[in-house]
């Protein structure tokens, strides 16, 4: 009788607990992952993600092979093909126990109910476990043992649980066997290259390292400038699972000497950011309707969002004659990253400034974002068009000029995605358009497509109708 490990969102061999859990029994140990291709299109995996997961995938499975754990990758079209094809391989490999960490999208739980009922008439015990958040969604609860609809409650008792609880990180299993090889894999799914983003578990973890002893203590002051590079970069690990957030505080606790609880304390707006990230997963499962294209607020489903087709392309391309938009939008079609201020600035816009749906943008960003997550896209997104759990009120509505002018204040940033804007004058570089007419007339760069105080006022009445 063997043990097989089920690797999902958890691509490590550190801080697993499911994997670890395994490896204390005293059966053999195996892993299995299921690519599922058709499943991935309909959640509009981005082609760059999906070759981020192929180079994780090849080094866990040549990790779990150093380990002499044999990991087994099997292609299906979809989650529903699953139970069958897991159920096959157990009979195959005579798998006695199954193990394997939670995930929260409804589509995923749904997926992990047939497989329970499959283990089931196989006589299969399943073992599941919480690694996803630091408090397993569900767990951080109002006094009257709801789950918060605001932010601010939210962190406050989560950080209290962390104090009285504290939190506790698994070691990376002891070698099961004589080491095996790893026949490296490939995802037939399309593929935009990752190469400029780290393959492996261990560089992932050097650059935690790194970033908590270099600039953790600067965040505060920096993270807001998509100019500079002062945040971790790390979403696209932390949503693909190849670190977590336990691994994320521990290091910030060494470096630190301590876990910032309070507001004012160094390292403390790092740590918001990933109860930030603790809060839109806690959500999603709470209010799942938020899985299924729903506003948090059921009211603003009413709205009628008018959807130009026209403006929604010119916000794709970065072609809005809004210079902060436009080289966002340019910096994420060729990278698959955009900085968070951005993030906020374009999602403002198109829904609040073109008048587009919220949706179409969330769509768009997870077709091509490298760290495409469906819980933070989707707060992002419901935050954004003031439809979510404590979003920006409705009537405030970022004026796209005046953030440019704050957050990129010399157009360092607009330049190096707007070649076409290299010439224009700092002064000039969140409205370009009059000087451009008059020194490079020959310059593409278009005019505003619409007025944003125009736009306000349209928002303003979309939202109050
Ligand atoms: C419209 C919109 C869409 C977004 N879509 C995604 C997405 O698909 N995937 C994703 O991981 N993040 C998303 N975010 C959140 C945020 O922009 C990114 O997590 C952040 O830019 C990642 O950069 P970093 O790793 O350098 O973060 P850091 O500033 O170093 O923060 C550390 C970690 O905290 C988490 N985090 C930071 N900010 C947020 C936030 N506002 N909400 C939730 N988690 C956060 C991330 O896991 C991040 O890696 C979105 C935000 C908006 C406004």
């Amino acid at each position: 009788m063997s043990s097989l490990v089920w690797f999902r969102d958890d691509l490590r061999t550190y801080d697993h607990p499911a994997l670890y859990a395994a490896s204390l029994q005293v059966e053999p140990v195996q892993a299995v992952y299921f690519i599922t291709p058709e499943q991935w299109q309909r959640h509009d995996l981005a082609p760059i993600r999906a070759d981020l997961l192929e180079r994780h995938l090849n080094s866990v499975g040549q990790t779990l092979a150093e380990l002499g754990i044999l990991l087994h990758v099997i292609t299906v079209a979809d989650y529903a093909a699953i139970p069958s094809a897991l159920g096959k391989l157990c009979s195959q490999h005579q798998i006695s126990r199954l193990y394997a960490n939670r995930e929260i999208g409804i589509y995923e739980l749904k997926r992990d109910v047939a497989v329970q009922e499959q283990c089931e008439r196989q006589n299969i015990h399943c073992h599941w476990f919480d690694a996803r958040c630091l408090f397993a969604p569900g767990s951080v609860l109002t006094g009257s043992g709801e789950m918060f609809k605001v932010y601010t409650p939210f962190s406050r008792a989560w950080l209290k649980k962390l104090m009285t609880e504290g939190y506790q990180i698994w070691p990376q299993p002891a070698v099961q066997g004589a080491p095996l090889d790893w026949q490296l894999i490939s995802i037939h799914y399309p593929k935009v290259s990752a190469q400029s983003w780290l393959g492996s578990e261990k560089e992932v973890l050097n650059q935690l390292q790194q970033f908590a002893d270099d600039k953790l203590i600067n965040y505060t002051t920096q993270r807001d400038f998509p100019a500079i590079n002062g945040t971790s970069q790390l979403s696209p690990y932390l949503s693909l699972g190849v670190i977590t957030v336990r691994q994320c505080l521990s290091v910030m606790q060494d470096v630190l000497a301590r876990i910032p609880f309070e507001k004012n304390e160094p390292g403390f707006s790092w740590l918001n950011e990933l109860i930030w990230r603790e809060f839109y997963q806690h959500v999603l499962v709470a209010y799942p309707r938020v899985c299924m294209h729903k506003g948090f607020k059921p009211e603003t489903d009413s709205i009628r969002w008018p959807n130009n087709q026209a403006f929604f392309s010119a916000w794709c391309e970065g072609k809005t004659g809004y210079p902060i938009v436009d080289a966002a939008m340019r910096c994420l079609n060729q990278t698959g990253w955009m900085h968070n201020r951005l993030r906020m600035i374009v999602a403002s816009f198109l829904v609040k400034d073109l008048h587009i749906d919220w949706r179409w943008g969330e769509r768009y960003f997870m077709q091509h974002l490298i760290d495409g997550e469906l819980a933070a896209n989707n707060g992002g997104w419901q935050w954004a068009a003031s439809t979510g759990a404590d979003a920006a009120p409705y009537f405030r509505i970022f004026n796209p000029t005046t953030q440019g002018q704050k957050f990129d204040e010399r157009g360092i940033f607009i330049k190096r995605w707007l070649p076409e804007l290299s010439l224009v004058p700092e002064k000039y570089i969140h409205t370009p358009h009059d000087w451009l007419r008059r020194f490079e007339p020959s310059t593409r760069y278009p005019a505003p497509i619409v007025e944003h105080a125009r736009a306000r006022e349209i928002t303003l009445s979309l939202f109050k109708t």
